[in-house]
């Protein structure tokens, strides 16, 4: 083993408390030579196969040519399980595609591209045969056509991948292996606490689909702080408790994320990515995610240690100069697999036992990986490809231009903005609240919205991605798995951060110079859909808000809406 496998398998068994889910990991093999295929140099050579050895081992055949995505970085991977090293070859490939079908930011194709190769890497330490593309040594523009020619190379008898996270992708390989008549299968991602089908089957018993069914449901399933049927002490949601903000002394001694050193491997992919993306958005200069499993779990360690015990508190709250608080940030090592769910909850739960963490923090964090994470895998597979075309709506605002930049006067945007485009991370209320309620605000369009959120985040799969920018952010889905629109004004920024207090507008101004433009359009959001609001039990206080006013009010903030939307680009 690697030294980093042996700290791995420590700390793996340190954090579930030896209820960690996977299987002791295959003894390492030497290299030897099949399918013809010349020996692959093993890390810390880091030359995953060069393409004058990619172009040698084009005479061979194989029997299984097992695909891996840049999301399917699990040593436990269901399409490795039966992987022979005297016939198998796995196939990486880093194409520009998937780069650019979206204007992928250069920390989202970074850690991509790290993860990728340090899998690799793992893999051919292992003595697995590795066929990996780098960037720019093939002239392969989409994974499509990398596999296509990896084929009429290697010429398997099966081509065998996992489910892919992307239904685009699914579609493309689907597509060309019935085309090419290909014997092509595809395992179960058994990544996952609940199959895709397993979710239908759920989803078919409820006329309205809600997260907190399907959670109460997949503790009980899986007995995840259960006492029988009933839930550990005795209450289901600690919501209440769970969204305080900081005073005005603001967050103090939040311990900083573990730092993680890069090797040559995750060099060489930073450079790659500057040399054949440098036009990208965003900046590596403080490229600092874990992109291999031990640093992974040491992630995982610093946050339950350190920061989980004020994650519940603290987890809607935002703060200047401060992107990460008391968030795990692991969702980039949970949805490219280097670490796995089950090892995440047991390892909250064990805090809990051993006093580390209230169970308010332990029960809201649960809650976002059992029940969030899982229940929007379910809903994008359940939806698609309508998902991705619904527009409830009917929005078709541009994206202004500064969500490329964070080049705009209002505060909020501007730190929750440079920080992604910095560290390619907000948390989940700077995405939701900030930048995606302004999304609905403004009357974007939501394919334009969905299409940033996809390039900016390290963590951004399309299955994860698109529900939360269509269906929570946007409504775009006419509220499929929502109760209502995600809707506030400048004021609720202004309670849950510090971001006004530098900036030129004022949040409880709906009209006027200074008027916050989120307080303007929220007004307005009321008085364009205050008939269907007025209806909804969860909305209809704030439509009366909005009756209340007298028709010259309303006809002002009408009119400042307008300014507004007029000129978006130079907010
Ligand atoms: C508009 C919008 C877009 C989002 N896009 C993504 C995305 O592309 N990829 C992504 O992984 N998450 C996305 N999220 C969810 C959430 O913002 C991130 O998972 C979270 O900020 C990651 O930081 P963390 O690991 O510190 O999470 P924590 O706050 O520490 O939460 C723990 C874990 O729970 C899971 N989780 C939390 N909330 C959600 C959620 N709403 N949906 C699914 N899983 C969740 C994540 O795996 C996360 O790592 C989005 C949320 C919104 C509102
Ligand atoms: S005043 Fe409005 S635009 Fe400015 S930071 Fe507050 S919410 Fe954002």
């Amino acid at each position: 083993m690697r030294p980093s496998d042996d700290l791995a398998q420590k700390m793996g068994e340190e954090l579930g408390g030896g209820q960690i889910l996977f299987r002791p990991l295959p003894p390492r093999q030497r290299a030897t030579s099949a399918c013809g295929l010349s020996a692959i140099k093993p890390y810390p050579d880091h030359t995953l196969m060069p393409s004058a050895a990619r172009r040698q081992s084009n005479n061979a055949s194989c029997r299984h040519l097992v695909l891996i995505l840049g999301d399917q970085l699990d040593e436990n991977s269901a399409a490795l399980a039966d992987f022979d090293r005297d016939q198998d070859v796995v196939f990486m490939a880093e194409v520009p595609e998937e780069s650019t079908h979206v204007w992928s930011s250069k920390p989202r194709t970074a850690y991509f591209f790290a993860a990728m190769r340090q899998f690799a890497a793992t893999l051919q330490a292992r003595g697995m045969r590795v066929e990996y593309w780098l960037i720019g040594t093939h002239g392969c523009a989409s994974l499509v056509d990398a596999v296509a020619d990896a084929m009429r190379g290697m010429r398997p008898r099966k081509l065998l991948m996992v489910e892919s996270g992307d239904w685009r992708v699914a579609q493309a390989l689907e597509k060309f292996a019935k085309k090419q008549e290909i014997d092509f299968a595809v395992r179960e991602d058994t990544h996952f606490l609940i199959s895709r089908l397993d979710f239908a089957e759920w989803a078919a018993g409820y006329k309205q689909l809600r997260m907190e069914y399907f959670y109460r449901m997949m503790r009980k399933r899986h007995q995840v702080m259960m006492n029988g049927e009933e839930p550990l002490g005795g209450r289901w949601n600690y919501d209440t408790e769970n969204r305080g903000a900081f005073d005005k002394k603001g967050p103090q001694n939040v311990p900083p994320p573990p730092r993680f050193a890069a090797d040559p491997i995750t060099r060489d992919a930073l450079a790659d990515v500057e040399l054949h993306f440098g036009t990208h958005p965003g900046s590596l200069t403080h490229f600092n995610w874990p992109v291999t499993r031990a640093q992974a779990l040491l992630a995982l360690k610093a946050f339950i240690d350190e920061r989980l015990g004020n994650y519940g508190a603290f987890q809607d709250a935002m703060w200047t100069g401060q992107p990460f608080l008391y968030h795990s940030l692991i969702s980039a090592a949970l949805n490219v697999k280097l670490l796995n769910p089950r090892e995440v909850i047991a390892a909250a739960i064990q805090a809990l036992k051993q006093g580390k963490a209230p169970i308010e923090a332990v029960e809201g964090f649960v809650r976002q990986v059992l029940g969030w994470r899982e229940f929007m895998r379910g809903v994008y597979w359940l939806d698609m490809p309508g998902m991705r075309e619904a527009n409830h709506f009917k929005h078709q605002r541009a994206l202004p231009k500064w969500y490329w930049t964070g080049d705009t006067g209002m505060n909020c945007m501007h730190h929750t903005i440079r920080q992604t485009l910095d560290h390619g991370f907000a948390h989940h209320i700077q995405r939701l609240m900030v930048t995606g309620i302004w999304g609905l605000l403004a009357e974007t369009r939501p394919q334009e919205m969905e299409d940033w959120y996809l390039a900016v985040y390290i963590d951004a799969i399309d299955w994860v991605e698109l529900p939360n920018v269509a269906g929570m952010a946007l409504y775009a889905n006419g509220g499929r798995f929502t109760s209502k629109p995600y809707i506030a004004s400048g004021q609720y920024i202004k309670r849950m951060s510090n971001y006004c207090t530098g900036c030129r507008f004022k949040p409880e101004k709906r009209i006027g110079d200074d008027a916050c433009p989120f307080t303007t359009l929220y007004w307005n959001f009321l008085d364009k859909h205050e008939a269907t609001l007025v209806k909804n039990p969860r909305t209809s206080l704030m439509a009366k808000n909005i009756g209340r006013l007298d028709g010259d009010e309303r006809q002002a903030i009408r009119s400042k809406a307008a300014e507004i939307l007029d000129k978006l680009d130079t907010l």
